[in-house]
């Protein structure tokens, strides 16, 4: 649509408070609400992945999309909350012999700021949540100098379609990049490729690079993410052994495997059982191999983990749990792998997906690592002056419960962003109840809150079916909660963890209770 023209969107009657409503204004979605007493219209898409904003969930004028909970203002489409990138687009609404007509404001972008801050902010780790530090210093209005250093030769991209999409031959490699290059050179956001940092000095902020180059920042973020773990076992160095962590190892991946024939998955966490997914689509023969008895039962309890190992049976996968790798052989190539209780599969390539660790060499003697993480404050700030860490390094010690460090897409965005504000000295925002998701064989499992352990979990529907909602309690509270197929209420969920409200067990196993506004205190 043209902007500058004003265009019919819909009969001003059929807009009730609070109600969205998708209309086609000249081929574009526009989704209007009446939301408190106001009319709004913005784009229906969300700009991650096209979520559908109508099936979304509207709390005053936060909209929230139903597929990976990214929020928007819906009075200004502004971006509240990853792992959308880009402000909604937005219309001028005017109201006219009872009906509602939209007139396009155009694209939203990101502004470059003016002024002429003298000052070189340096992000270490060009990932998620890299990414969205050095986007939201822009957003923020900071002028400087902004440095994004990785030691990937790909610029930020979309790592978990690696195991998703990309790794079962559904998407093509040009829409991994976060960011076009255009983007980077209009924020004037200096993306430095294929650099490690090996060593930080955190009383001079300077980074040692390993071409030996040194750089000074007054303020630097550590956001290296993490390093995938290759277990210890004879062969595993073999050509046709697999990691999956970045762009590199999925292409590398993609081109070891066989036309036909197996393939074994080492590991039944979510990387490991998505490229069970993802190679299943491509037609191969998958073995999923693992000590645990049912998979993802740490994180998601016996009843989803069951669902999830039935999930993948019916899609043909085969397990071989309560095992572990015992070896790889083959003549100059992973052909046998070997398993704990003296199993041989013979495979065409092995998949390794056992887990990751912070990636934190380079902090060796700098103090800033404990524990082979990087504790921070509610600021993202580390021990030191001026530095400060997010994403998966980050061991986020705060108020909001527990030390916890999470290894997941949206947090680390989220942390990218906080982290940007504190660098500038702004006052943090409220932080967001972490939220992951997983798709496997088409369905997607969502995530809301931190639980590492619980004692008691509450099912909203059938955990074997399509559509259940889980909740977990400790001491009485609930600290997360799981889905499928019930988006808004895991939204909802997430909400009131956030408002530190709990539904009691009963409340949250009732459908007919409304999570959405209730809550017992
Ligand atoms: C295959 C795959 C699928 C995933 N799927 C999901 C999902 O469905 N949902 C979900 O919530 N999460 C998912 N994740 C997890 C998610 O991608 C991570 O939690 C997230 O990327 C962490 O962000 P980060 O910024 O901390 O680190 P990263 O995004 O990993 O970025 C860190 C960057 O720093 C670079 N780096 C490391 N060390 C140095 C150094 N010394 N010098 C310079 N650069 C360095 C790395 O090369 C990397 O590019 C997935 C991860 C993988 C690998």
């Amino acid at each position: 649509m043209e902007s500058g023209e004003w265009r019919e969107a819909a009969a001003e009657a059929a807009l009730e408070e609070g109600r969205l409503v998708q209309v086609t204004v000249e081929e574009k979605p526009v989704l209007l609400v009446r939301a408190q007493g106001r009319i709004c219209a913005c784009g229906a898409e969300c700009p991650h992945y096209k979520g559908h904003l109508v099936k979304g969930q509207l709390s005053g004028h936060v909209l929230t999309c139903p597929s990976h909970n990214a929020r928007f203002d819906i009075r200004d489409g502004r971006l509240l909350s990853p792992p959308a990138l880009n402000d909604l687009a937005t219309y001028d609404v005017k109201l006219e012999g009872g009906k509602v007509w939209v007139r396009s404001r155009g694209a939203a972008v990101i502004p470059m700021p003016a002024g002429s801050d003298g000052r070189t902010f340096l992000i270490v780790g060009a990932g998620a949540a890299g990414n969205a530090a050095a986007e939201t210093l822009r957003r923020e209005g900071f002028s400087g100098r902004i440095l994004l250093i990785g030691m990937e030769t790909a610029g930020p991209y979309d790592r978990p379609s690696l195991s998703k999409d990309y790794l079962a031959g559904e998407s093509p490699a040009k829409w991994l990049p976060l960011r076009g290059e255009k983007f980077y050179a209009r924020l004037a956001i200096q993306v430095r490729l294929g650099s490690r940092v090996v060593a930080i000095d955190p009383r001079s902020r300077t980074l040692t690079l390993a071409d030996g180059s040194t750089l000074q920042g007054d303020r630097i973020l550590l956001a290296t993410g993490s390093v995938a773990l290759r277990p210890p076992v004879p062969g595993i160095e073999l050509p046709g052994c697999f990691m999956l962590r970045s762009l590199a190892d999925a292409d590398a991946l993609i081109a070891g495997l066989p036309q036909s024939g197996a393939v074994a998955v080492i590991g039944a966490g979510f990387i490991a059982l998505e490229a069970a997914s993802s190679l299943r689509k491509r037609g191969l023969e998958v073995h999923v191999v693992a000590p645990d008895a049912i998979p993802m039962e740490k994180v998601f309890g016996p009843e989803i983990g069951r669902r999830l190992k039935r999930l993948h049976e019916e899609s043909g996968v085969v397990f071989h749990l309560g095992r572990t790798l015992a070896g790889v052989q083959g003549n100059g190539r992973a052909r046998d792998v070997l398993l704990s209780d003296g199993t041989h599969l013979e495979v065409g390539a092995v998949v390794l997906g056992v887990g990751v660790r912070p990636a934190v060499e380079y902090l060796a003697g700098s103090g800033l690592a404990e524990a082979a993480a990087v504790p921070v404050d509610s600021r993202q700030a580390t021990a030191a002056d001026g530095i400060f860490a997010a994403g998966d390094i980050a061991l986020v010690k705060d108020a909001g419960g527990g030390p916890r460090r999470i290894e997941h897409w949206v947090e680390a965005e989220r942390q990218g962003r906080h982290a940007a504000r504190s660098m500038l000295g702004k006052t943090p925002l409220p932080r967001e109840a972490p939220f992951f998701w997983t798709r496997q064989h088409g369905k997607s499992f969502k995530y809301v809150g931190h639980a590492p352990g619980w004692e008691r979990a509450v099912f909203r529907g059938d955990p074997q079916g399509d559509s259940f909602l889980a909740g977990y309690y400790t001491g009485g509270l609930l600290r997360a909660a799981a889905s499928l197929g019930r988006d808004l209420e895991l939204i909802q969920v997430g909400q009131l963890l956030e408002a530190g409200r709990t539904p009691s067990p009963a409340e949250l196993a009732d459908p007919g209770f409304d999570l959405s506004s209730k809550g017992s205190a």
